[in-house]
């Protein structure tokens, strides 16, 4: 497994700091969001450290299906399904990235607008 000592969330997979783990596998890791931006605000991260989506390549890419599945389980879980959700991937700076390892957000029980600002 790659990891990076710099990396706030590579210390949440090596549970070097704490986090609010929502769920797990051998794959992926789900944990509550330190800022809610919705009454559920969930991050879900390979346990890989892959910086953002312009580091994927076809040999890794397989690991979002994980993160799109964990992220339907929790969101089922909130019962999200019906009433809806958004699942976002930050990429780059004008994107709004601030955290370098890659990362869905799982974000749903109100509505919202779009496009996104
Ligand atoms: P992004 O701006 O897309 O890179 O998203 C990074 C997210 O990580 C933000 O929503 C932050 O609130 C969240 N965040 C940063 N540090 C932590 C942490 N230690 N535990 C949980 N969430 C965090
Ligand atoms: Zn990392």
């Amino acid at each position: 497994m790659s990891t990076n000592a710099d990396c706030i969330f590579c210390k949440i997979v090596l549970n070097q700091i704490p986090a609010k783990i929502a769920d797990a596998n051998d794959q992926v890791i789900a944990f509550h969001d330190l800022t809610p931006r919705a009454p559920t605000h969930i991050l879900i991260i390979p346990r890989d450290h892959i910086s953002s989506v312009n580091d994927l390549s076809r040999s890794t890419a397989s690991v979002l299906a994980d993160m799109t599945l964990m992220a339907q389980k929790l969101a089922k879980e909130a019962d999200l399904s019906e009433s809806g959700y958004r699942i976002v991937m930050n990429t780059g700076k004008n994107a709004g990235q601030t955290v370098f390892h890659l990362h869905m957000h799982l974000l749903g029980g109100r509505p919202m607008d779009w496009p996104p600002g």
